[in-house]
């Protein structure tokens, strides 16, 4: 099994959190995304944890909400007392809903609205990362005009060039995010929010990609932004006190992926840091990590019913499920690979090759190709693993299918988190 919370019962069924995904699938129906708590709490206490450890507790890991965004998720991210990092008004709205304290809140973006800064500005959230400088000028004005004030950091792009599909990299300089290190512009802004009247910059932040393997990408990192910080404290006299690292831990989709413990990013990142500032002569600057996929990746799985089963002789086997892109547009945007499972009929040996495909009016709707589950039939359960990030938060109501439900379990015990969409919630905004 992929990892240590999915077990095969007695029946034969297949078990996600100590759940009975065959009977979740019959008590709330499919397509249904299945949340597993207790993984979700256990992998922010580590990322808590390691804080504590690696930087004495001058730090903070936030929840990217993008990756998995409900009131739910930031009922438990407050709980364990993270912080999140949201990247619209939507995301904002979502949190500040859910009660979430706004000065443990990071707001991102390549391009900021108006509204969505002088929302931010009223919610008082506790720092905006600043991706360009249309956005320092806006902002500074905004702050002046509503007699505010905000912390900001300046988003840099290291220049590092993670090995990652080329729509989830975004260190490198091209990149459509933040400010470039070489050619001085980084430098520029860093002097001209020094000078803003109505902002603070408190430190840096960099990202330098998604589903990332390696430790080396995370450790050049950490030392370019620590050189740049001692360059502007040589240039300027200023010491910047905060630096977010960003997130992008990889996680595992199938056996193929062996993702390093995060802890051990940590430990590694924690040491190029505390070499860097002594060799630099700096002080620690408070250190924020943004991990949105470790954290509810492997933590979800999707539930579907299986409808047709196709086969082309010498093609391909289609077995179609009663979702697909609208749930799950990972496929179709990255061709993203996924184990899946026949739930009901998970202890039966997994030699059957097939093409799963989704129901939506394009031939590239399809969650995997070639890949192995049971021998099944129309009726049956499929589970496909690893589905808790970036599949809920990217459905959409294509073909105007619903979206499905949302249901967290936890010490087996399952629970409504988001009702499934019904046809009258399609046509609601219509006139
Ligand atoms: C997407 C994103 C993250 C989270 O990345 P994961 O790969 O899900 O950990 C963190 N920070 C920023 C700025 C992001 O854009």
């Amino acid at each position: 099994m992929l990892n240590e919370d999915l077990k095969i019962n007695q029946e034969g069924h297949l078990l996600f959190g100590g759940a009975d995904t065959v009977a979740l699938a019959k008590q709330y129906g499919t397509p249904l995304y299945v949340m597993n708590e207790n993984r979700i709490r256990k992998i922010c206490n580590m990322y808590k944890q390691s804080i504590e450890k690696c930087y004495h507790g001058n730090g903070l890991p936030l929840f990217a909400s993008k990756a998995f965004c409900c009131k739910e998720i930031c009922r438990i991210m407050n709980d364990e007392g993270m912080g999140l990092d949201v990247v619209s008004g939507g995301e904002l709205y979502t949190a500040m809903q859910a009660g979430f304290p706004p000065e443990r809140i990071q707001f991102h973006g390549n391009n900021k609205t108006t509204e969505e800064m002088k929302y931010a500005l009223t919610c008082g959230v506790g720092h905006f990362v600043v991706d360009n400088l249309t956005e320092l000028h806006t902002l500074d004005n905004l702050a002046g005009c509503m007699h505010g004030h905000a912390n900001i950091l300046l988003r840099i792009k290291p220049g590092i060039d993670a090995h990652t599909h080329k729509f989830i990299r975004t260190g490198q300089i091209d990149s459509k995010f933040g400010f470039a290190l070489e050619t001085g512009e980084a430098m520029a802004a860093v002097k001209e929010a020094l000078q803003a009247k109505n902002v603070t910059l408190t430190g840096l932040h960099c990202h330098i990609g998604s589903q990332i393997f390696e430790i080396q990408p995370f450790l050049l990192a950490a030392k370019v932004m620590l050189t740049f910080i001692r360059d502007i404290k040589a240039e300027t006299g200023a010491e910047l006190q905060e630096l977010n690292l960003g997130g992008g831990f990889g996680i595992k989709y199938t056996e193929q992926d062996q993702p390093v413990p995060y802890d051990q990013y940590m430990e590694q990142v924690s040491k190029t840091v505390h070499s860097c500032c002594s060799e630099y002569n700096l002080a620690l600057p408070k250190i924020y990590i943004e991990p949105g996929r470790s954290i509810v990746g492997e933590s979800g799985l999707t539930l579907y019913t299986i409808g047709a089963v196709k086969s082309i002789p010498n093609t391909r086997t289609y077995v179609s499920v009663d979702g697909g892109m609208t749930d799950n547009p990972r496929y179709i945007l990255y061709q993203s690979t996924y184990e899946a499972i026949v739930a009901n009929k998970a202890e039966k040996p997994r030699d059957y090759t097939v093409t799963i495909a989704g129901r939506c009016c394009e031939s590239g709707d399809l969650i995997q190709e070639h890949t192995p589950i049971q021998k099944c039939a129309p009726g049956d359960i499929l589970a496909v693993l690893s589905t808790g990030a970036y599949n809920y938060s990217m459905a959409s109501n294509y073909n105007r299918v619903p979206r499905p439900a949302v249901v967290f379990v936890k010490d087996g015990s399952p629970r409504v988190a988001v009702r499934r969409e019904s046809y009258a919630d399609l046509v609601q905004n219509d006139l």
